[in-house]
């Protein structure tokens, strides 16, 4: 039901981004892919999605500017490009700071702003923001990630409103943890903050809350990313959806 739309999903090499491109490919959808990985392996996700990938390092605006004048119109925009960093705030290193209030909100201030003017001017569009359980609450160590998060949520909402009489709507979809090389990659740090072993993470922390305690599926984002698309949801607007396992209802 997505033939004739096109869809730029940012960080779309690797985890949720990945499986939200295919979600929408099989749907039709043209997409364009974005993030860092090897080159080959990337060529070869363009074949099999049949899409052009873009590169761009979306914590440098004017790269984002040069993607997003090389995509053309985007009629579905999926902010997903994200990263973590887990330290004590005292210790949290500045820089990583500023790069992650840079991809996790900041990108995806930019690609909105490039992208409304041709959704305004077809009467259509989706704006879909991966945001995170840590959009609605925190946990300890991931000070620059929970601020990003709960602003991404508050730029969701504000441009929901302001775009909603154009046929255009804005939602953040919020994962708990999500066994992408994202989570995988924290627990080395996550030991060390807390002093625990591998497992005790795994089921201390980052399973702890997720009700269900089960890792979500990449694709189960991919599914909710595609029913957001669908035209009985254009009242679903501002929203922001939980896909945690209940960590969040409790
Ligand atoms: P991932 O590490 O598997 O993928 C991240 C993607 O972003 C990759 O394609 C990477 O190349 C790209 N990327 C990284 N830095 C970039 C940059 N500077 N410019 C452009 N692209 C860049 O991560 P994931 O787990 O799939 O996470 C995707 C999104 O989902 C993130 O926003 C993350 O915060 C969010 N999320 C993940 C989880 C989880 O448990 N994995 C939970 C909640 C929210």
């Amino acid at each position: 039901f997505l033939e004739g739309k096109r869809a730029l999903v940012t960080g779309s090499t690797s985890g949720i981004g990945l499986a939200t491109a295919r979600a929408l490919r099989a749907e039709g959808a043209e997409v364009v892919l974005n993030g860092f990985g090897h080159a080959g392996e990337i060529a070869k996700l363009c074949e099999e999605l049949g899409a052009t990938h873009s590169g761009a390092d979306l914590t440098d605006v004017a790269q984002v500017e040069a993607m997003m004048a090389e995509a053309g119109d985007i009629d579905i925009l999926v902010n997903n490009a994200g990263m973590q960093h887990v330290a004590p705030v005292e210790e949290f290193p500045v820089a990583k700071w500023d790069t992650i209030i840079a991809l996790n909100l900041t990108a995806a201030f930019h690609t909105t702003r490039l992208a409304v003017p041709a959704m305004k001017r077809k009467g259509w569009g989706r704006i879909i923001n991966t945001a995170s359980a840590h959009s609605k609450v925190a946990s300890p160590f991931k000070s620059a990630y929970n601020a990003a998060k709960h602003g991404l949520d508050g730029f969701t909402k504000t441009i929901g409103l302001e775009l909603a009489e154009f046929g255009i709507t804005a939602n953040c979809i919020s994962p708990g943890y999500v066994w992408t090389p994202l989570v995988e990659n924290q627990i080395p740090d996550t030991m060390k903050a807390r002093n625990m072993t591998r497992e005790q993470v795994i089921n201390d922390v980052l399973l702890v809350k997720q009700a269900t305690k089960k890792f979500v599926q990449p694709a189960e984002i991919g599914a909710l990313a595609v029913f957001l698309c669908r035209d009985e949801m254009q009242n679903v607007n501002g929203a922001n959806w939980s896909i945690d396992g209940g960590w969040t209802a409790e």
